[in-house]
């Protein structure tokens, strides 16, 4: 007879004998984390306080250079992370973890600084995108940051007419120099072009309809929506036509004793092609003539420089634009233009009356800083071929390829000269974007130059360059990291060769 191993009963019993098994070992477990939250505890009472730092010599000579907010906020911050890093890996190497009193304020350092430097810095647009609203839109001419300098450093006839000892106005600052380059009759400036949109759609349709066409109800980066602008403007919105064809009879039928504005909106971030129809400005500006209702042209970008004539892009210039005959055009200060964010309102002095003398105009009103700026960028364009030459954005749009070469080439070569082990660069054939809701669809021929190293991913070197100082922004394609010298000076290449180096050197003297 064979017999099971054994009996059912003792199989119970071997069960509860696993059961009293487990008992200790759980013991154990529990013991091992409350020995382990003890020895945590440990640790952490190593860390030294807040007063004991204070007593410490470097902390001393911070406070000489720096506000005690900062330096309490630092050092705080400091044993926190350390605190924080204790618990994190406590079992699994916390006793590792450096809670000296130096270890604490090289930490404490390194956030000091951070937090003493401007959160509003300047970095190196390595993109090529010219007017990058993320990044600052336009540079202002050396003429423009002088003019901002000196009208800030002292009081100014901001609003004074000193010739007749009186309150003046603050845009007789630049309403000549405007309506002299563009031929309009009147012209002002308010804080951007969404504020001239709205300004100029409350002023004339508050109630009443604006007529626009489907084609056009265009969403601008990241809050500009003419129909929510136009909402908010208390005018309302009478769509037109189909999303690729608006025709002029689609605007007449629409117009009726209640319309108050006809309104064509430049497509800035995109391009409807194939089978298309759109109303020129000018047939436009002639039916609103026709039926007494003012035309309104948002022009976007807005350039005084016939951009095309340059190879660049097919826009009209702004006074293009105001012979088409429209009523009112606006556009924007810091894009094409190439000066501070403003939003230019152009038009017939009987419709610019009533928009400068609404009270929204107040609130939306620019300062001195952009007067100064404006003002200086707008007499630039007195001659040509200076705008060129001085205004960035002009300069970085129009300069020949052979420039873009020479300072691909210099960046190229002074990577190269270190010798690093593991990286490549080459010089390729790319396109630049203008950027900013300008030229939509026209990319600009650019050399750029293209880096990747053998042990460090694309995304990699990407992200050490912006992370450094200054921060270095790049595009990635194809694995490499690329650098459009369009956007790039002399002296901030020298920067990038610099920070490329730093950076490769640290990566070799960690492997
Ligand atoms: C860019 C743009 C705006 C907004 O201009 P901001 O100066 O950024 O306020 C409005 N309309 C059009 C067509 C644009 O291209």
């Amino acid at each position: 007879m064979t017999h099971p191993p054994f009996p059912v009963k003792d199989r119970d019993d071997l069960g509860s004998a696993l059961i009293t098994a487990k008992a200790p070992i759980k013991l154990l477990i529990f013991n091992g984390i409350y020995v382990m939250l003890l020895s945590m505890q440990e640790l952490l009472r190593q860390l030294p306080s807040v007063d004991d730092l204070l007593k410490e010599d470097r902390v001393k000579a911070w406070l000489v250079t720096h506000p005690r907010v900062l330096v309490l906020d630092a050092l705080r911050t400091a044993l926190d992370k350390k605190r924080k890093a204790v618990i994190e890996r406590s079992g699994k190497g916390a006793q590792e973890i450096d809670l000296s009193v130096p270890a604490v304020l090289n930490s404490a350092e390194g956030i000091l600084t951070e937090l003493s430097s401007p959160s509003l810095r300047p970095l190196i647009n390595a993109t090529g995108v010219v007017v990058h609203t993320n990044l600052g839109r336009s540079l202002l001419s050396e003429a423009a940051i002088e003019r901002v300098i000196e009208v800030n450093r002292s009081y100014s006839n901001l609003e004074y007419d000193i010739a007749a000892g009186e309150r003046g106005k603050r845009y007789t600052h630049i309403e000549g120099i405007l309506t002299r380059l563009t031929g309009a009759e009147a012209a002002t400036a308010v804080n951007n072009n969404a504020a001239a949109v709205l300004l100029c759609l409350n002023t004339l349709a508050r109630g009443k309809e604006v007529v626009v066409s489907r084609g056009e109800l265009v969403e601008i980066g990241g809050s500009f929506r003419v129909p929510e602008v136009m909402e908010r403007s208390g005018a309302i919105l009478r769509e037109v036509g189909a999303t690729n064809k608006t025709h002029l009879k689609d605007y007449q039928k629409a117009i009726n004793e209640n319309t108050g504005l006809l309104l064509k909106v430049h497509t800035s971030n995109y391009k409807i092609v194939g089978f298309t129809k759109e109303v020129s400005p000018a047939e436009l500006a002639a039916l609103g003539k026709k039926h007494k209702v003012p035309v309104m042209w948002d022009l976007g970008s807005g350039s005084f420089l016939d951009l095309a004539s340059y190879g660049v892009g097919d826009e009209p210039t702004v006074k293009q634009a105001m012979d088409a005959g429209v009523d009112i055009l606006t556009f924007s200060g810091d894009k094409l233009l190439g000066g501070p964010q403003a939003g230019m309102v152009l038009g017939k002095k009987q419709y610019l009356d009533p928009i400068r003398s609404n009270p929204l105009a107040r609130a939306l009103r620019i300062d001195k800083m952009t007067l100064a700026a404006l003002e200086a960028t707008l007499n630039q364009y007195l001659d040509e071929a200076k705008a060129v030459r001085e205004i960035p954005t002009l300069w970085m749009l129009t300069q020949p390829l052979t420039e873009i070469e020479r300072k691909a080439d210099l960046l190229a070569t002074r990577i190269r000269s270190v010798g690093h082990v593991g990286l490549s660069v080459a010089i390729q054939d790319d396109l630049s974007q203008t950027g900013g809701g300008a030229l939509p669809t026209g990319k600009l021929p650019t050399k750029v130059v293209a880096i990747c190293h053998k042990a460090m991913s694309a995304n990699q070197l990407e992200s050490r360059l912006r992370l450094g100082q200054p921060a270095i922004i790049t595009r990635i394609k194809e694995g490499m990291v690329l650098f459009d010298p369009r956007t790039l000076s002399d002296k901030e290449i020298g920067k990038i060769v610099e920070a490329v180096h730093k950076l490769l050197q640290e990566a070799a003297g960690s492997r």
